[in-house]
Parts: C-alpha cells; sequence; structure tokens
C-alpha cells in the first residue's frame, strides 16, 4: 500500500458538531421553499442533510442542482464550526514521514472540505479533495465513483488503502476495489463495519498512523 484515501466527516473532524445536522437539513428545507420550491410531503422529518438531498435525487430531480447548491453553502458554514479529529493529525504526520499521498473522498462538498482544511492548515498536507460531484449525488458513497475519480484513470487500487467510517464507505471501498480501513469512532459501529467487510477496524486513528511508519508494513 503506498498511497491513503480518506473519508472527511469523522476521521478528519465532526462536520455537524456546531450547526448540527438537523438544523441544516431544516435550514435546507426553508431556503428551497424560498427560492419558490414545493417539498415532499414527508421531507420534514429527514435530519441527514445528505439523506435529504439524495431524497430530492430520487423524488424530485428537477430540484437537485438548486438543492445541492444550497447544502454546499450550509455545509461551508458547518466547516466552520466542524470539531477537529485530533487523532488526524499523526496520521498526516505518519504518511508525509513515509512519502504517501493523501486525498479526501467525502459525501460532502468540496468547498466545505476546502475550507476546513484551510482553516486549520491542512491545505498542504493533502494532494487533493474528492468531493461529491456538483449536482450529481448519485456519486456520493457507496458507489465507487468518488473513489475511483481520486485515484485517477489507469490507477492500482492495491496502491491504495481507504479510511472510513461508515458502512457505506466500505461498500463504496469494495465496489472501487480498494481495502477500507473501518473507523469505529462510535462503540456501535465496531460490529457493523466489520461486517461490511472492513479489512480491519479501528477504534482510533493512532495505530494506524503507527502502522504506516512501522518498517515491517510492505512499502
Ligand atoms: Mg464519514
Amino acid at each position: 500500500m503506498r498511497h491513503l484515501l480518506i473519508d472527511f466527516d469523522g476521521p478528519f473532524c465532526s462536520v455537524f458538531a456546531g450547526l448540527s445536522a438537523g438544523e441544516v437539513a431544516e435550514r435546507m428545507r426553508q431556503q428551497l421553499v424560498a427560492a419558490g420550491h414545493e417539498l415532499g410531503p414527508d421531507w420534514a422529518g429527514e435530519g441527514d442533510p445528505l439523506a435529504l438531498l439524495r431524497r430530492i435525487a430520487d423524488e424530485a430531480p428537477g430540484m437537485v442542482a438548486d438543492a445541492d447548491e444550497v447544502l454546499t453553502g450550509l455545509e461551508i458554514e458547518a466547516a466552520r464550526l466542524a470539531r477537529p479529529n485530533e487523532e488526524m493529525e499523526a496520521v498526516l504526520d505518519a504518511a508525509a514521514m513515509s512519502g504517501r499521498a493523501v486525498v479526501v473522498v467525502s459525501n460532502n462538498a468540496g468547498q466545505a472540505i476546502e475550507g476546513y482544511l484551510e482553516k486549520h492548515g491542512l491545505t498542504d498536507r493533502v494532494r487533493g479533495v474528492v468531493g461529491r460531484v456538483p449536482g450529481e449525488p448519485e456519486s456520493m458513497k457507496p458507489s465507487p465513483r468518488l473513489l475511483l475519480d481520486a485515484m485517477g484513470a489507469g490507477a492500482d487500487a492495491s496502491e491504495y488503502v481507504f479510511i472510513g467510517d461508515a458502512v457505506r464507505d466500505v461498500e463504496a471501498g469494495h465496489a472501487a476495489g480498494v481495502p477500507t480501513i473501518g473507523y469505529a469512532n462510535k462503540p456501535r459501529k465496531e460490529r457493523s463495519l466489520a461486517d461490511a467487510g472492513a479489512v480491519v477496524v479501528v477504534t482510533s486513528l493512532v495505530p494506524v498512523a503507527d502502522a504506516l511508519t512501522s518498517p515491517d508494513i510492505d512499502s
């Protein structure tokens, strides 16, 4: 394994720690109504803004472009208030020390991720950021699309490992042919990540960082 693909929400930070996911979903609905859109009858209860975007794609495809744009603005705001995961520092240090590239691969908007990295002085520590394709929620994990884009055409997927904290990350990894390390940042995730087929499940990123600089690891 040479390079690292790393999910954003979870491994890097808790995106919605300051501006909550429920609040973002609510503001998303309000802004869509203000823009003249009519909401689906049962969208009010959806507290996950990315799930709401997916539902809009399924049920009201004509609204997707606006919904994605509205959500992107809200994610930029949320990312400014995100709570960093202090453990990521060790992973980025170890990646740099062992000559591995890091690419962020996330269902969040690329602009929000870039804003976060800039605020925390991390921009130069990643090779790239691959957020969801604007206006195309179907690009989101569990689709392999973002991972394949991150690796680039003709890449050897076995040269990469993906770190993610959700079952959909493991599923996207499978579909892209990339082994996925499950990061169980909440106790209940350990089982589900393992069941989904994560090559290993960790409850901390520190052992991952240690392994990256271990002389035993295959290149
Ligand atoms: Mg995540």
